[in-house]
């Protein structure tokens, strides 16, 4: 840590800031009130109302102990409006000797506290106490309470953070000019502002953050993380991809094989990822686009443009059920053009098989698996794209470890799980991003209905209709538990007692349990029609994808998340006709799992569904901590502070650009020894 920087305390009290994550005087200077409480003015005890906290000041006239289940001490005070009783439920000795001096030297005390009314009439239980002897000015500001922690007061945190904004630089990132063209104060006066209000700051644009001061910190906490994400990007910038270009023949007449022509949106950013293949630094880009937008095609068109220029495309898909089905579909659509594509999934087999798929994947063209991709047997002898589908199912390091088996290879990263525009900002700054924001042609959108337990009933009758018109069904059980995700009794009694009540049906059953090859054999079958209704557990959540289904029913849809709920449902409504989704939930429902399935009731498209979702949940949730590169904001708001993160964005390019060592010091002020994380 640079000279100057230390917190000058005992070591006692320097354990408890470090808990608190206070370690430099800069992080005391950015560690901001929680609230304020108003002891800028006295309130006569005959006029205090009840509930709200106040601050008044009296004479002791008495001070005495009662026994009542247990001992207490109670002063009573008067102001010359009225008396007032302070209760004391634990006390020192000392503490009550000292009043007791103070009731005969004829002191006044201030309490703060709120008033009730007992059956004695007016008191306050435990209120801040302090002896006023003669004639001492009451605060000009309003008193700041801090997050603390136990053993550190607000006493002692107050004159701390006090002392170190005296102290501290507050030498500001951005010019007087720039702050008073966005009608935002500088750091220094917002800092002294938050820390200290005077009482006629508008409580409301204090409480809820809305005052220009606050807003100039949370632009400056948003500036750091953009800056870092910025940093991020220009680095990788400067390192070297191979640059994939060719003729395009291999698109074109992959292309001109499909049975459909590309929608414009996926015309659209399959010209913004061949455009950055085409380049020599490494492609980042996060291919977004609702469940059933069509996102495969586009990355089988990118991974011609690759394995046209004579490089090997990797393609990772979070499970065995869709690594298998993206190999089936990328197989059919490329062989015939003579492209070379392998499945890589599951870790077993004996030395010669492993030996063989080695071989196999330094040979082909185009290999597709599960994250067996990153085992150290698997090197690839040209690795020039990598595809990761379904990307927020992968941790930052996994995605780490497929790029390093090339050299400096492009990355195409695919998400059905829409993160919110101000969400990708602010936490995947340093990607380029593509939307896909249409839907093929000929969807109609799916219906949604939520039915109690008992109404299973109806949901057997929709199960024969959808069969008696040749369509099919999923029925999908949650696990009891995330983690214990061997339990698979739910589906195993579901699928007993669907295959006697639905006897005339074909009934079958996939599950996590199964080997890769049960899995992919029971898929297949009702890929083709040769299963009616599937039950299956959230091995089908992701990426599944059978046109001829229109039912889905969900059991237990109160145990899911939002995201969870809106992928599964976005398994059917992928063909043409009618397609219903049932939510079958056990009552009594929490307030939580209602607010989700009314939302998920209500909205079908995926970005306002992610939007509630992060309403609902909150950023660290909502991203999860494994994909979060960056730490979390403290301040900001990523919702109510969307055009701070558009402004603190264009402000981070600019400073980088024009001010580096300014960038460099506003970071550390921010994120001082958590720098090194970013690194990554
Ligand atoms: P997702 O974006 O959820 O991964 P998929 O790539 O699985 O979606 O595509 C969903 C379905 O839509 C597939 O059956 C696919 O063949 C089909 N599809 C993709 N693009 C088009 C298009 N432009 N027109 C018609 N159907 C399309
Ligand atoms: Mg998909």
């Amino acid at each position: 840590m640079p000279d100057g920087e230390e917190i000058a305390a005992p070591p006692a009290i320097l354990k408890r800031l470090y808990k608190l994550g206070l370690q430099r005087r800069d992080d005391l200077v950015l560690h901001l009130p929680l609230r304020y409480e108003d002891e800028t003015q006295l309130t006569p005890i005959a006029e205090a109302p009840a509930g709200g906290p106040v601050q008044v000041e009296g004479r002791i006239v008495d001070v005495v102990t009662r026994s009542a289940r247990r001992r207490e001490l109670v002063v009573r005070i008067d102001d010359g409006s009225g008396l007032l009783d302070l209760r004391f439920l634990s006390f020192y000795g000392s503490q009550q000797r000292a009043l007791e001096t103070a009731r005969d030297q004829g002191s006044g005390v201030r309490a703060f506290g709120e008033v009730r009314f007992g059956v004695r009439g007016p008191e306050m239980i435990h209120p801040r106490l302090r002896i006023v002897a003669g004639d001492s000015p009451l605060p000009e500001a309003l008193t700041p309470v801090y997050p603390t922690t136990a053993g550190l007061g607000q006493t002692a945190l107050r004159s701390l953070i006090a002392r170190a904004l005296a102290e501290a630089d507050l030498g500001d990132s951005l010019d007087a000019d720039w702050c008073r063209e966005h009608s935002l104060p500088a750091l220094a006066d917002a800092l002294r502002l938050v820390h200290s209000p005077p009482p006629e700051t508008p409580p409301i644009a204090l409480g809820e953050r809305s005052h220009p001061a606050w807003r100039r910190i949370k632009l400056d906490e948003l500036l750091a993380q953009q800056i870092a994400l910025r940093r991020g990007y220009l680095s990788r910038r400067e390192q070297l991809a191979p640059a994939l270009q060719g003729s395009g023949r291999l698109a074109s007449r992959l292309r001109a094989a499909l049975p459909f022509a590309l929608t414009a949106a996926q015309q659209r950013v399959v010209d913004e990822i061949a455009a950055d293949l085409a380049c020599r630094s490494p492609m980042q880009r996060l291919l977004q686009g609702d469940v059933g937008c069509g996102k495969t095609i586009v990355a089988a068109i990118t991974a011609c443009q690759a394995i046209e220029a004579g490089y090997q495309t990797a393609f990772m898909a979070p499970t065995e059920i869709l690594a298998a089905q993206h190999f089936a579909k990328l197989s059919a659509w490329l062989e015939p053009l003579d492209v070379g594509v392998l499945l890589l999934t599951g870790e077993g087999g004996g030395r010669a098989k492993r030996e063989r798929q080695r071989e196999a994947a330094r040979a082909a063209d185009l290999v597709v698996g599960t994250h067996a991709l990153i085992q150290d047997s698997v090197d690839f002898s040209r690795l020039g794209l990598v595809i990761i589908d379904e990307q927020h199912r992968f941790g930052v390091a996994q995605r780490l470890e497929l790029r390093r088996k090339g050299d400096h290879p492009h990355q195409l990263m695919m998400s059905a799980t829409p993160i919110p525009r101000t969400l990708a900002m602010s936490y995947c700054g340093d990607l380029d991003v593509s939307v896909i924001d249409e839907l093929p042609p000929g969807r109609s959108p799916v219906r949604t209905r939520l039915f109690s337990d008992g109404r299973r009933g109806e949901v057997i009758a929709a199960l024969r209709s959808v069969a008696a018109a040749g369509r099919q069904a999923y029925w999908v059980c949650p696990l009891i538990e995330e983690s214990a995700a061997l339990d698979l009794q739910p589906a195993l009694d579901t699928h007993a007692v669907l295959s006697e009540e639905l006897s005339e049906l074909r009934i079958g059953l996939v599950h996590g349990r199964l080997h890769a090859d049960e899995k992919a054999a029971v898929m297949d079958a009702f890929s083709a029609g040769g299963i009616d209704v599937l039950v299956a557990t959230t091995v089908i959540e992701v990426g599944v994808d059978v046109p001829n289904a229109s039912l889905m029913v969900i059991e237990h849809a109160e145990r899911f998340g939002l995201a969870q709920l809106h992928q599964l449902r976005g398994r059917v409504g992928r063909g043409a006709g009618e397609s219903l989704c049932v939510l079958l939930y056990q009552p009594p429902l929490s307030a939580a799992a209602r607010a989700r399935l009314r939302v998920i009731f209500e909205h079908a498209d995926g970005f306002e569904i992610a939007r509630q979702d992060l309403r609902l949940r909150g950023p660290g949730e909502f991203i999860g901590s494994r994909q979060a590169g960056v730490p979390l904001l403290r301040y900001a708001d990523l919702e109510a502070d969307a055009d701070l993160v558009d402004l603190a964005r264009a402000t981070a390019v600019q400073l980088l650009r024009e001010e580096p060592e300014r960038a460099t010091r506003h970071l550390r002020r921010w994120l001082g020894t958590r720098e090194e994380l970013l690194g990554a």
